[in-house]
């Protein structure tokens, strides 16, 4: 299998959900062995941020990237589903400092790689096959990465005292088909007593009905309702393969998370690298 790349530029609009500034997002084709990488276009910066482990800076609700003082904040749908399509080599241009939020799901995404078409190159496609066992733990949430099949399979678990999401569990084999059915239409989801207080820290100010569920007391308070009776889990089967991409190359075995979020996952991908926990083969 050769590296892949979008076949034509292609462009979307939409608001932040942290930010709630409106940003022109643009994918361009990138060259074999460029990797996913970010420029943000209103600041004088040509740098081209790499979506990698190494850049993130902030997992507070969200993957945020900095690199030389240039951030990108949400990326995770975004690269989440560039991967689950087999989008090695990408250029993201963006007009502001966060990714669009869109609906609060990747389907808009998919939808807009889909139209750019896919290109191949002619260099290998690498992925990381997973030979050790790595575990982190914070309190009673965990995040794992077990040898396993040659894909990557998750298996996720939340626990919300929340009656209106309670405990929910999901597992899927990461194909491009399974990610664009079952996962990328999922949208992010928070809790309406929550709300004032990621205001109060500059969060969530672009955050709406239209671009994520809200749950209340009496529960969900969006009048179309749910996608999926289980969207929030797969949501965070959404944004557990945006923070796993970040690694650089597929990840090939099990995943397996209870309770996890973005900060846990991202030392999750931290510790495999320490630990060398994995071998490259060709795909
Ligand atoms: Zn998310």
């Amino acid at each position: 299998m050769m590296q892949r790349t979008i076949r034509n530029t292609v462009d979307t609009r939409g608001v932040g959900i942290h930010s709630g500034n409106s940003v022109t997002l643009t994918l361009a084709p990138a060259g074999s062995d460029e990797g996913v990488g970010f420029i943000r276009e209103d600041l004088n910066a040509r740098l081209r941020v790499p979506a990698h482990f190494s850049r993130v800076r902030n997992t507070q609700l969200a993957t945020t990237l900095t690199d030389d003082g240039v951030s990108i904040a949400t990326v995770e749908h975004l690269t989440a589903s560039l991967l689950a399509l087999g989008v090695d080599n990408v250029t993201i241009a963006l007009s502001g400092p966060e990714v669009p939020i869109l609906d609060g799901s990747a389907e808009p995404f998919v939808s807009l790689i889909r139209s750019a078409g896919i290109s191949e190159g002619s260099a290998p496609r690498k992925g990381a096959r997973i030979v050790g066992p790595i575990t982190v733990t914070s309190g009673d949430c965990r995040a794992e990465l077990r040898p396993g099949p040659d894909h990557l399979h998750l298996d996720y678990t939340i626990v919300y005292e929340n009656p209106h999401i309670g405990t929910q569990r999901f597992s899927f084999d990461l194909t491009a088909d399974a990610f664009a059915r079952e996962v990328a239409p999922a949208r992010t989801f928070g809790l309406f007593n929550d709300i004032n207080g990621m205001y109060a820290q500059g969060l969530a100010l672009g955050g709406s009905l239209e671009n994520a569920v809200v749950i209340g007391d009496d529960g969900v308070m969006n009048p179309e309702g749910l996608r999926f009776d289980d969207e929030c889990v797969r949501h965070k089967c959404l944004d557990a393969i945006g923070d796993l991409s970040l690694f650089g190359m597929p990840i090939l075995g099990d995943f397996i998370a209870y309770k996890s979020g973005h900060r846990l996952n991202h030392l999750l991908v931290q510790e495999l690298f320490r630990q060398q926990a994995y071998e490259i083969i060709p795909l």
